[in-house]
């Protein structure tokens, strides 16, 4: 991704080389992506119809979140990508909301106001005929391997240079900057600008020059990963969704060929047998000899992206768990954002310390949504759970949100103005709230005064009807995919 974003606007004046060695494999997993990534394909012109095929891609309409919330009513939500429709939707929905958590007895749940719930729910695609023009916000699943071949196979296509070979050590000159990298191979390889992606290892920005590091560990604490892939169903979902088990949670991710599934959970609170004897119970594979991969995770960033002459990017830069699939929105973001600085020609100390300043903004807003979903949890099943809902260790930012929350006042406002902000729009921070539950208990609640009552629900639920029916069934409209209508009138309100 990297190199692509690169070339797309540099080839005709640097050099890009690609060094992968051949003894050490990619990671291998991520295969579920915002709705960012259309925008990565748009930006190189290369069509859904080219490349989801090869990379064996579904459409995805956003996240559902099943088990996180014990509170009746609230027990699974969907957290959507944004639509044109919700334009339409949006003002009942945070209406109904802060109305509820004024105290008023009325339908709040988030799933009942985005046309993307019901299209995930209905497994159809999120693609829409030419002749209606509501068009809705999708990510993508993809098989991870695949995607990296094909990516690989376009970059090679537009210049870029490939070198398999292992990095052994680097050379700094006297300023501190990387001079040159050495290979086992025996070669010396020098460079104006490294870009450190060598996954976990943060082989240049981390190791070489000993770049700080914020680990996130106090407030996200899975550090690892079970996956096991089972067979598609005769139909395609077009949602991601998000079990919680005893320790953590279980990915279940829809690509053409199969379900992608895993465990994401913390080594502190079970061990990788347990935690594969869980995962295994959930899919009913208990006594299957598929085999099982088991990965380490961190969770973290290094405080500076850009550092002396080395930009680190992807997992060598840092990690936020993949709850909301968010690692390839930071890749395509931190690249796309250095590549207009130095076509700028905007190089000096003030672009650079707002650069690293942009990214980690990026990184904390992201984090903190995500532990929200865990602070906010209500199971009391496991000492996890009962450990991440006591978990005090929340930014100043989140503090803020959960006490205007408590005490029934708009977030909007303090959402948009914060570093909380940078990762997650503000319908996202209703939804996450809402869908959790986190209103009075229903004992607690009275009748709404007509104010508060004023949206009709059954008004909402027949625009979405009529909406609906003019989203295709997700797997048809996977084997007709065609080459896209350019859509420049495509508007999101985020509200
Ligand atoms: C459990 C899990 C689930 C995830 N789910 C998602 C998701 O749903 N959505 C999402 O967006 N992201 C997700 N991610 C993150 C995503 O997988 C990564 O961001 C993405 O794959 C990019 O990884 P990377 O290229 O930074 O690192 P890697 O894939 O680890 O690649 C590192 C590269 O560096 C090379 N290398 C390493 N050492 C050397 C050396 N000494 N010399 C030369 N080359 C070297 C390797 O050969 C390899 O090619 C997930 C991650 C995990 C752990």
């Amino acid at each position: 991704m990297t190199a692509l974003i690169f070339a797309r606007s540099l080839m005709d004046r640097v050099e890009i080389t690609v060094l992968e060695s051949p003894t050490v494999p990619i990671i291998g997993v991520g295969e579920g992506s915002t709705p960012w990534l259309r925008g990565f394909f748009d930006s190189l012109g290369i069509e859904e119809s080219e490349w989801m095929p090869a990379c064996h891609a579904t459409y995805k309409c956003g996240i559902t979140f099943a088990d996180w919330s014990t509170k009746p009513g609230f027990t699974s939500y969907f957290h959507p990508f944004a639509s044109m429709l919700d334009n339409l939707t949006m003002t009942q929905f945070v209406h109904n909301v802060e109305a509820r958590l004024n105290g008023a007895n009325l339908h709040a749940h988030p799933d009942r106001f985005f046309i993307a719930a019901r299209l995930a729910a209905g497994r159809r695609a999120p693609k829409a005929p030419e002749s209606f023009p509501f068009d809705v916000w999708h990510g993508y699943h993809f098989d991870a391997t695949l995607l990296g071949q094909f990516l690989h196979k376009k970059a090679l296509a537009r210049g870029v240079r490939y070198k398999s070979c292992h990095v052994s050590h680097t050379t700094l000159d006297a300023s501190g900057h990387i001079a040159s990298v050495h290979t086992t191979e025996g070669e010396t390889i020098a460079a104006d600008l490294f870009i450190d992606c060598s996954g976990f290892a943060s082989l240049l920005i981390g190791q070489a020059l000993k770049t700080p590091y914020v680990s996130f560990a106090e407030n996200l604490f899975n550090d690892a990963a079970v996956a096991i892939p089972t067979p598609m169903d005769d139909s395609i979902p077009s949602q991601t969704v998000s079990t919680a088990l005893s320790n953590g949670w279980a990915w279940k991710i829809p690509l053409t060929s199969r379900y992608g599934n895993g465990y994401v959970y913390s080594t502190q609170f079970c061990t990788p047998d347990a935690a594969e004897t869980e995962l295994r119970r959930h899919l009913g594979l208990l006594d299957s000899a598929v085999p099982a991969r088991h990965l380490k995770m961190k969770c973290g960033r290094v405080t500076r992206h850009w550092h002396k002459n080395c930009l680190a990017i992807g997992l060598a830069a840092g990690f936020i768990e993949p709850l909301e699939a968010t690692a390839l929105l930071f890749i395509q973001q931190t690249a796309a954002t250095f590549v207009e600085l130095l076509e700028r020609g905007d190089l000096g100390d003030s672009a650079h310390d707002h650069f690293n300043q942009q990214v980690n903004d990026h990184f904390e807003g992201t984090r903190d949504y995500i532990v929200t979903h865990y602070k906010t949890n209500t199971r009391q099943d496991a000492e996890y759970w009962r450990a991440n809902a006591a978990n005090r260790n929340l930014s100043d930012g989140l503090k803020k949100l959960y006490s205007a929350w408590m005490t029934g006042k708009s977030i909007a406002a303090g959402i948009s103005s914060q570093v909380i902000g940078r990762g997650y729009p503000v319908f996202s921070w209703y939804s996450i709230m809402a869908g959790m539950g986190i209103f009075p208990e229903p004992r607690e609640l009275r009748p709404p005064t007509a104010r508060e009552a004023r949206y009709n629900l059954a008004e909402i639920d027949n625009l979405l009807d009529r909406s609906e029916v003019n989203y295709p069934d997700h797997k048809h409209a996977l084997a007709a995919i065609a080459p896209r209508r350019t859509d420049a009138s495509l508007q999101i309100y985020f509200w």
